[in-house]
């Protein structure tokens, strides 16, 4: 359940209900609000006085939930919004992973020209191997908020464990937690005490309730800056990486008020298939894609089978131009 605290509850008071209800304390658009596990269905008579309106959850889907907040969320990336009423379709690009100044350079260069403003690029990558590339650590950081600095970018990278989340706010300015990291709950609960925006992507044996659920761990925690990111699930097909749920995306659009970025470049794997997954993602009406691409993908040393190259994002970004305005959303 989620109530809403009458204005002038003193703080004192609130603590007191929060801990009888066992519950979140937040602030939240003006409110003081507290969320208690959704099998209480009532509002105990001790603290009836106290309350201003609740909402009963059928589920742990809750702040998340279009039934407690029917508008979509407005979340600021740099000097873009997307989500709430905007319309915007944030085209986020750059490489898999930060490998070296020039190659940075060279994608900062790209989104540059192309107008874009969040730039991509791991730095501590979650290799299904040990004896992979694991990433430039805190010298890729460092080089991402070079380029930042240098071109006015706003970046974007992932955490491994929660052992990196401080340097990742210091760095970076959207924190990215990966399919296989989003169970962390180090990292959920470190992502909730700060205010900068967390993108959750869907793990790839994770339900859509799980999936949301990993994100209550953040709004519940205090921080509402929260966009979910549909990348693919592993399902019995072994010809493409993993299968892109779209089924799952209209779900979330149809009951969570989170602004939702898909990653057709880690579903398919491949990038012959990047482009035309790419144009169905944006014919949906999403807030945000997600796309892989490097200078010179064949010597890239993570998913360099799913990258494109410059010229193919060049490309890509004016096709998905035209498919966004036709749905009635813009590009940026
Ligand atoms: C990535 O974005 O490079 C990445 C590792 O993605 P995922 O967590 O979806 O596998
Ligand atoms: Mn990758």
């Amino acid at each position: 359940m989620i109530l809403h605290i009458k204005n002038g509850v003193n703080r004192e008071r609130i603590e007191a209900i929060s801990k009888e209800l066992n519950a979140f304390h937040i602030h939240y658009q003006g409110k003081e609000v507290l969320i208690t596990a959704s099998n209480v269905k009532e509002v105990p008579d001790s603290v009836a006085n106290d309350v201003e309106s609740y909402w009963v959850a059928d589920s742990d889907i809750q702040l998340a939930s279009k039934k407690y907040q029917q508008e979509k969320r407005e979340i600021q990336l740099g000097n873009i919004l997307i989500g709430g009423s905007t319309k915007n379709t944030v085209l986020i690009g750059g490489p898999c992973s930060v490998e070296s100044e020039e190659q940075i350079r060279q994608s900062s260069e790209l989104l540059k020209s192309l107008k874009l403003s969040v730039l991509r690029g791991g730095c501590y990558k979650p290799r299904t191997s040990p004896y992979s590339f694991q990433g430039m650590g805190k010298d890729g950081l460092k080089l991402l908020a070079k380029m930042r600095e240098e071109y006015g970018l706003t970046v974007i990278t992932e955490a491994r464990d929660a052992t990196h989340i401080d340097d990742i706010i210091e760095y970076s300015d959207i924190i990215q937690v990966g399919a296989k990291a989003m169970y962390d709950q180090g990292i959920l609960r470190a992502c909730a005490k700060t205010t900068k925006p967390v993108l959750i992507k869907r793990g790839f044996g994770t339900t859509l309730q799980e999936f949301v659920q990993a994100s209550e761990f953040v709004l519940a925690g205090g921080n509402p800056n929260v966009v979910l990111c549909e990348r693919g699930i592993r399902t019995f097909e072994t010809k493409t990486r993993f299968t892109l749920d779209l089924c799952g995306v209209a779900w979330l659009q149809e009951y969570t008020n989170l602004p939702i970025i898909l990653d057709p470049s880690h579903a398919i794997g491949h990038a012959y298939g990047v482009l035309p997954l790419a144009r169905a993602c944006v014919a949906m009406g999403v807030d945000g894609l997600l796309i892989e691409a490097h200078p010179n993908p064949k010597v890239a040393k993570s998913d360099a089978s799913q990258q494109l190259n410059h010229q193919e994002f060049v490309n890509l970004k004016q096709e998905l131009e035209t498919v966004a305005k036709a749905v009635g959303y813009n590009l940026i």
